[in-house]
């Protein structure tokens, strides 16, 4: 019978460790080897996308690639795991529960934004986080052209000054002008608990997010976190009030849930703790991989971050070398030594760092179209043929 390798989850992570781990079979001419991504669909959701306008467009087909590197496709929804029996219980689409089992399971199922307990949170605050929450999102902009204008439908409250937060607070006011025409006051208010803008990152881009938010009117409640939230704005817990009719909340991820149900050790972000094959240590058969994982990038005390850049890598590595154990070859150590920063930045442009000291390389125009390039090409899946697919799977390959 052949060996069988179950990717769940076709996001950035899955895909590419399922074409890394169909690259090395076909290297070792490995005629006895299954490789199999079970996902609601086969389609990569653009997510570093989210914050942008038409965001239903941002989804890329995944069945070609999949055909012709002869990955098996299970469409259905992982929901228990048993590990004892190397065992996968998913929803298929017509509901029914069904069982595949694995010799090796990589998950990949990605991250999803952590909703705190926070009053009105659930009922009134929108995310990008998923495709279905964007796609309401947007739909409640396009919404409020019907509304007469009023200080609360003109403003849009984005809770949380993370990378998320900033993209899609400066992106808003052209979403607004689009809406609303240019000569009505808009307002976008980014609430955060940090005491400066961008406190985790580098001064030089802390100050370039700080010059872009002050040229584009975008306002900063820094030291300032949400008490509740309502359908006419939100309070903050200095007593503050805001009226808007749009709160987007983009504060903090967590791993999927799925990770849960693996014995490991967790990050706080409900990551799982990998070695450097990114195997779960208590069971050498699991790997985790992209948002799923808490992976050690370099020699210095640097992990993966919850983004692309890495979930790509991630995959690439945890692919192939769920195969490697598979087929008595030595895995590759996860190393990813280079990390960049590309932030967009709206109508003033982007920034774009390197280094995990985030040294400001390029700004405005420029760094624009290296933001361009990576989220409208370099993050897509490759084309449907096994000779680019492969050679872009190669995990020792330059990335960025
Ligand atoms: C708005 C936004 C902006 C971002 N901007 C950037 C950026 O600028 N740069 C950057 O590097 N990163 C960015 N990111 C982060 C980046 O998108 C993630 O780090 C990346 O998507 C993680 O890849 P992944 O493969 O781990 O998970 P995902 O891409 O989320 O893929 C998860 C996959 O798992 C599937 N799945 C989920 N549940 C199940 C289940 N139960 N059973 C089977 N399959 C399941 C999903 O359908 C999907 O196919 C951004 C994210 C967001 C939301």
């Amino acid at each position: 019978m052949k060996k069988h390798i179950l990717i769940v989850g076709s996001g950035f992570s899955g895909m590419w460790a399922a074409v890394s781990a169909a690259r090395l079979a076909e290297q070792e001419n490995a005629t006895d080897l299954q490789i199999s991504v079970l996902a609601p669909a086969a389609e990569l959701r653009v997510r570093p996308r989210f914050y942008e306008e038409q965001v239903s467009a941002f989804v890329a087909p995944l069945h070609d690639l999949f055909a012709e590197l002869n990955i098996a496709f299970i469409p259905g929804s992982a929901e228990n795991i048993d590990s004892s029996n190397k065992t996968v219980w998913y929803r298929d689409t017509h509901g029914s529960a069904v069982a595949a089992t694995y010799d090796r399971l990589v998950l990949a199922t990605g991250s999803q934004t952590r909703r705190p307990p926070i009053a009105g949170l659930a009922d009134h605050a929108f995310d990008i986080d998923q495709l279905e929450s964007a796609q309401v999102f947007e739909k409640h902009l396009d919404s409020l052209v019907s509304l007469p204008a009023s200080a609360a439908r003109n403003t849009v409250v984005v809770c949380g000054g993370g990378f998320t937060g900033i993209e899609l607070a400066t992106e808003l006011p052209a979403r607004l002008r689009a809406r609303f025409g240019n000569n009505t006051d808009t307002k976008v208010i980014v609430v955060e608990r940090g005491t400066v803008i961008g406190g985790r990152y580098s001064d030089a881009l802390r100050s370039t997010i700080e010059a872009a938010s002050n040229e584009l009117g975008v306002e900063w409640r820094l030291n300032s976190e949400i008490d509740a939230i309502d359908a006419s704005g939100v309070t903050l817990k200095n007593g503050e009030r805001i009226a808007a009719l749009t709160v987007v909340w983009t504060a903090g991820v967590q791993a999927h849930p799925l990770s849960e149900q693996i014995d490991g050790e967790r990050d706080t972000q409900g990551r799982l703790k990998v070695n450097d094959s990114l195997q779960i240590p208590a069971h050498p058969a699991v790997y985790a991989t992209g948002d799923m994982a808490h992976a050690k990038t370099d020699e210095v005390g640097n992990t993966a971050l919850m983004t692309c850049q890495h979930a790509i890598q991630l995959g690439k590595f945890a692919g192939h070398n769920a195969a490697a154990s598979l087929l008595n070859v030595e895995p590759y150590p996860y190393r990813q030594v280079n990390y960049v920063t590309c932030l967009d930045l709206g109508a003033w442009g982007a920034v774009y760092t390197e280094g995990w000291e985030q040294e400001v390389k390029s700004v405005r125009d420029e760094a624009k179209k290296i933001k361009i390039a990576i989220t409208n090409e370099l993050i897509y899946p490759p084309a449907a043929d096994r000779a680019v697919a492969f050679a872009a799977a190669d995990p020792l390959a330059k990335f960025v």
